[in-house]
């Protein structure tokens, strides 16, 4: 049998596609899933009965195409995002994956390049090798942490015309402070950077941390991206969001396919947006379980990176493969995202947690 990806490098496949793998975490069916950052809390009973109602009603409408503006949905993001933002700031597509493929396809392509700071979000390059953009790559200090005046020199220099900077950061979970976001913007000016803060974990962030929101207001070429599938718990539903200047919401236009968003996406959206506060109220929860997270590694004696999100990132591993594999064979998936030394875990519910920490604890005991 020759190997599925020597068949499929027969075919006439673009150059930088050639030998590569799909993106995509392992789907393994453990009882206890901690891997991709999901919201391990269901959508709560009476919010289910509301979207079920609403998709019922857009099912009426099927052989109809759906609101290609998806104007009452974006009117809903604007009120749930306030910052005195309106509709005509936001763009939404199916997930935020497709809203940042949408960003590239408007403003990277061949002879463009994207700038990132790894190690972040592996979409990143991703998006930017199947957009034919090139992908940079800038440095973070040996806490993570992007430095404000080194980030914006490297802005600067690379002169890239897309910016990726994600706050909270995954893997790491930190935050960025505002400065950061604001000095890589005026760096970006000789380029005409646009410059994405992916604040796809905003929701879960420490209180008083600020979101890039604010600093959208007089900033055309900056972008703030959002998504339901985190704080939310839908990431089933896909649905993503940015809030920037109309402008760039008019850019998106021209490379969005017509009709991308489905009007049950739509109308399950909405029904979520109008019941926010039941679906949000789990968020306090998940930051309490993630702060356990954060004190039981402590209390292990593993180095933990402050996280401003629903997921913890943890070092001081010799073999990461062999505890990733251990916890596996306990029946609990977390991710091994590559960083010598380290793997990262989501913040589940209370007891997924616990089985977490009893589980780590087993196996590192003997060797503290
Ligand atoms: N940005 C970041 C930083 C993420 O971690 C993820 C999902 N893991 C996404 C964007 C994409 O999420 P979605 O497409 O579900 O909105």
């Amino acid at each position: 049998m020759t190997d599925p990806l020597e068949r499929l490098n027969r075919l006439p496949i673009r150059e930088n596609l050639r030998g590569l793998r799909p993106y995509g975490a392992p789907q393994i069916d453990v009882p206890i899933l901690l891997n991709v950052n999901e919201n391990t809390h269901g959508v709560p009973e009476d919010v289910r009965s509301a979207i079920v109602e609403a998709v019922e009603g857009a099912v009426a409408g099927l052989n109809r195409y759906p609101d290609r503006e998806f104007t009452v949905l974006r009117e809903h993001l604007a009120t749930y995002l306030g910052h005195g933002l309106t509709a005509d700031n936001i763009w939404a597509a199916n997930g935020s994956n497709e809203v940042l493929q949408h960003v590239l396809l408007a403003f990277g392509g061949p002879g463009r390049t994207a700038l990132g700071f790894p190690p972040t979000y592996s979409m990143y390059p991703l998006l930017a090798g199947s957009t034919g953009t090139g992908y940079l790559t800038g440095s973070r200090d040996e806490s993570f942490d992007l430095d404000a005046r080194t980030t914006a020199s490297e802005v600067a220099a690379t002169g890239a015309n897309i910016v990726f900077l994600c706050s909270p950061n995954n893997p790491t979970g930190t935050a960025l402070p505002l400065e950061v976001v604001s000095e890589v913007y005026d760096a970006g000016e000789a380029a005409q950077a646009i410059v994405i803060v992916d604040e796809a974990y905003a929701e879960f962030s420490h209180s008083g941390t600020p979101s890039a929101l604010e600093l959208l207001p007089g900033r055309e070429r900056l972008i703030v991206s959002r998504t339901m599938s985190k704080a939310f718990a839908l990431a089933g539903a896909r649905l993503g969001y940015l809030a920037a200047a109309p402008e760039i919401a008019d850019a998106l236009r021209l490379v969005r396919l017509p009709y991308h968003l489905s009007a049950i996406t739509q109308a399950t959206a909405v029904a979520a947006l109008t019941h926010s506060a039941k679906l949000l109220a789990n968020v306090d929860e998940i930051k309490r379980q993630r702060d356990r997270i954060v004190s039981g590694l402590t209390g292990m004696g593993l180095p933990v990176a402050p996280s401003d999100s629903n997921f913890v990132l943890f070092g001081g591993l010799d073999d990461p493969g062999a505890v990733w594999q251990d916890l596996l064979d306990a029946g609990v998936l977390i991710r091994d995202v590559g960083i010598p030394g380290h793997l990262r875990v989501t913040a589940g519910t209370q007891e997924e947690t616990t089985t977490f920490l009893k589980a780590l604890e087993s196996l590192i005991r003997p060797r503290v």
